[in-house]
């Protein structure tokens, strides 16, 4: 079973084959592929995502000195906006499913100011769910 955090659920439909290094590239490629036949724990902390990022360390993000209380309130917005409770057991077609009706919100409240704006700006499906939100 896969073990995500809440705005992971939200950003990771986005992938565009970016990311901080090669091993953390080939990890996210390995996760949206376990996703598609794997169940998704929800975690509130690191995840299988973030245990490849080079940032992570102590168990905290130090992409810089606000990041780690910054990224959990977007996991906690990620998770109300899905109505998805921490520690649950969810599929990925379901979150998927989700992501038109809520995209708009999260777009307005988080993408513009987003350092990888530009990358997930390359993903086909990023760029229909923006253009509707507007
Ligand atoms: S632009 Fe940033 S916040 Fe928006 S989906 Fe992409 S990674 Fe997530």
């Amino acid at each position: 079973m896969l073990r995500l955090r809440g705005h992971h659920l939200i950003c990771l439909n986005f992938f565009s084959g970016e990311g901080y290094d090669d091993i953390f590239i080939e990890n996210l490629k390995d996760v949206l592929e376990r996703a598609e036949t794997e169940n998704v724990e929800i975690c509130d902390e690191a995840d299988e995502i973030c245990e490849k990022c080079p940032y992570l360390k102590d168990y905290k993000c130090q992409f810089d000195e606000h990041a780690d209380e910054e990224i959990k309130e977007m996991d906690d917005t990620a998770l109300n906006l899905l109505a998805i409770r921490k520690n649950s057991i969810v599929c990925w077609d379901k979150i998927k499913g989700n992501m038109p009706e809520i995209f708009p919100q999260w777009f307005r409240k988080y993408c513009i100011e987003c350092d990888w704006k530009k990358a997930c700006e390359k993903n086909h499906y990023y760029q229909r769910l923006r253009n509707k939100s507007i």
